[in-house]
């Protein structure tokens, strides 16, 4: 069992060095610069694949740091070091992963195409299709947009083609991760805009895909942008801990006794928290010094009803702590993170964490959709691969993905599919998740887009309820459509969906059937207002279509005006009133953006 392969180390530190022991210093410098101590840059990277897969081929990995390195020759960052410590940095982080090597290849270049002369030809003349193929779902989104929705609309590139290829989310995870641990050179202002935009869509995007190893170090340097004084509190806490190894060495020894005596075979080692999950503890218990109990880990080897063996063993050496105890393996989290947690009072009356589960599980919960990488399935493997259940939710994003126009909605809507609060309700036989505040109308159209359509009442626990009512954990849910015919209807009451609905769902689900429904069906009688948002939409489907966007309006009002339009409102209604072809605006816009003069 290897369960310290990777277990508790931060992506592009040391491996060998545990977190919770490295200074001040050390940590400071592995944040602020690129640690290479080998003459031959590329060493540290090659050793770090081949300890991961060992009969990968180096020498493709060497030629692309040599393109790379020659084509971003005379670049520098803002910190002042050579450009190409950043790719070569990401590849590291992406090695540490255990990425295969068409990623760290695609991770060495990911920047040539939109930085230098390299072009995506001469790149897939050069590595083939798949580093290519990487390579541009990573480049971002054209320089031409800008303005807010930008960021919205990279993020809409990069989830299209990481529904195609998953890998290319895990470079840009990784890209970020660098790009933030070397912030230091910028003010502090553009240092937490840039801190906030990555918690608030990158850090739970990681999180959905399962992979801790680099949500922890995400999370942390996040932490360390934007509360430099807790970061710094909570660094101290943890250098300075008198008597904490002495503590943890005597609990895992026992542990690891118990686990004997019980005839589980099992792995325990300490397991200390990140800062973050310090600083969350601590901020949430309304604690003065931060707050992090000791922590340790039984990895079983054995089936999955083994973790229950070896709580039963915990718990017999020490009394747990009412209301500690969940268990994920019977209901795992939305990112499918399965494992038994328990808090139990330890030796001198300490309260000790106690996370159990199997390997299997720890590489899931570990690496997420990346296990597959880090240890590739032999044909003989009997089952389902892990990490496909993250890659169904990603293909679900890119099912709604195609039917919003404008990315900024894309946006609000993946926040909220992403948000952490999910509740759990029954219905028709079923549990399904919805996000926090939930209300009948979207489980109706989780059920089915049909049953969305025709819903007409609900009942929650047997009681008959709004169809605006909030959903509450653990509800049961019945819904009632026009068809179900023992439900009795006032026949003036309105059918089909209705506009209030749009003021109370919650679900992009629910918010998407609605919005088509009303864009479909609604069209005779459409206000002005309507027709200006369908142009608009229209308009951006079609983009979309051309793999662009727009991040602002101005080309568009200086589009209205070149065809003689009084105002862009007109050009728009015109559209929707088939008098304007979209294609052609598309293709003038597109024309007007790329060449400006
Ligand atoms: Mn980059």
């Amino acid at each position: 069992m290897d369960v310290d392969a990777g277990h508790g180390a931060a992506l592009g530190r040391a491996p060998s060095t545990a977190p919770a022991e490295i200074t001040l210093s050390q940590r400071l410098r592995s944040f602020l610069s690129f640690q290479g101590n080998d003459d031959d840059p590329v060493t540290t990277l090659t050793r770090t694949h081949r300890g991961i897969h060992p009969s990968a081929d180096a020498a493709v990995l060497r030629r692309g740091y040599a393109i790379a390195e020659s084509m971003h020759r005379g670049q520098m960052r803002k910190s002042g070091d050579p450009y190409i410590t950043h790719p070569l940095a990401v590849a590291q982080i992406c090695a540490e992963l255990g990425m295969d090597t068409t990623t760290l290849v695609a991770a060495l270049l990911h920047d040539t195409v939109e930085d230098t002369s390299y072009t995506l030809e001469a790149l897939h003349g050069d590595f083939g299709p798949e580093v290519t193929h990487l390579v541009d779902g990573v480049t971002k989104f054209d320089k031409a947009f800008y303005g807010k929705a930008a960021e919205a609309e990279t993020i809409r590139k990069m989830i299209v083609a990481a529904g195609k290829d998953v890998r290319v989310l895990i470079i840009k995870l990784a890209d970020r991760l660098h790009n933030m641990r070397t912030l230091g050179a910028r003010s502090p202002a553009s240092r937490a805009r840039i801190a906030t935009a990555t918690l608030d869509v990158l850090v739970p995007l990681c999180d959905r895909l399962g992979i801790q190893a680099l949500k922890r170090d995400l999370d942390d340097v996040v932490l360390y942008h934007l509360e430099p004084d807790a970061y710094a509190r909570i660094e101290e806490h943890v250098r300075n801990r008198p008597g904490w190894g002495e503590y943890l060495a005597d609990v895992t020894a026992k542990a690891r006794a118990a686990m004997r005596r019980s005839k589980v075979d099992a792995e325990v080692t300490p397991r200390p928290r990140h800062f973050y999950s310090i600083w969350k503890d601590t901020v949430a218990g309304g604690h003065k010094v931060p707050f992090d109990l000791p922590r340790i880990a039984v990895i079983v080897d054995g089936p999955d009803t083994d973790c229950y063996a070896a709580l039963g063993a915990i718990h017999g050496q020490w009394r747990p702590v009412a209301g500690r105890f969940k268990d994920f393996i019977a209901s795992p989290k939305n990112n499918l993170y399965r494992s038994l947690h328990t808090t139990v009072v330890g030796p001198d009356g300490r309260l000790v964490e106690v996370l159990i589960r199997t390997d299997a599980m720890h590489r899931c919960a570990e690496y997420g959709v990346a296990t597959n990488y880090r240890y590739p399935r032999k044909s003989s493997d009997a089952g389902e691969a892990p990490g496909s259940d993250q890659l169904t939710w990603l293909k679900r994003v890119l099912d709604w993905e195609q039917d919003t126009t404008d990315s900024t909605q894309f946006l609000a809507s993946l926040r909220c599919d992403l948000s952490e609060a999910q509740i759990q309700v029954f219905a028709h036989g079923h549990t399904f998740e919805l996000p926090a505040g939930s209300t009948p109308v979207d489980l109706a159209y989780e059920l089915s887009p049909d049953k969305g359509d025709q819903c007409l009442a609900a009942t929650i626990n047997g009681r008959l309820a709004p169809l605006s009512s909030q959903l509450r954990d653990g509800d049961v849910v019945e819904i009632f459509t026009e068809n179900d015919g023992h439900v009795e209807v006032e026949p003036t009451a309105p059918r089909g969906p209705r506009r209030e609905w749009l003021g109370f769902v919650k679900s992009s689900q629910a918010q998407m059937q609605i919005n088509r429904y009303f864009a479909e069906d609604n069209e005779p009688g459409i206000s002005i207002a309507d027709k200006v948002k369908l142009g608009r939409a229209t308009i951006g489907l079609t983009l979309r279509k051309h793999d662009r966007g727009l991040a602002s309006e101005v080309p568009l009002r200086r589009l209205a005006d070149d065809l003689g339009y009084p105002d862009l409102e007109t050009m728009l209604v015109a559209v929707v009133e088939r008098n304007l072809d979209p294609d052609v605006v598309v293709e003038q816009l597109i024309a007007l953006v790329d060449h400006p003069d």
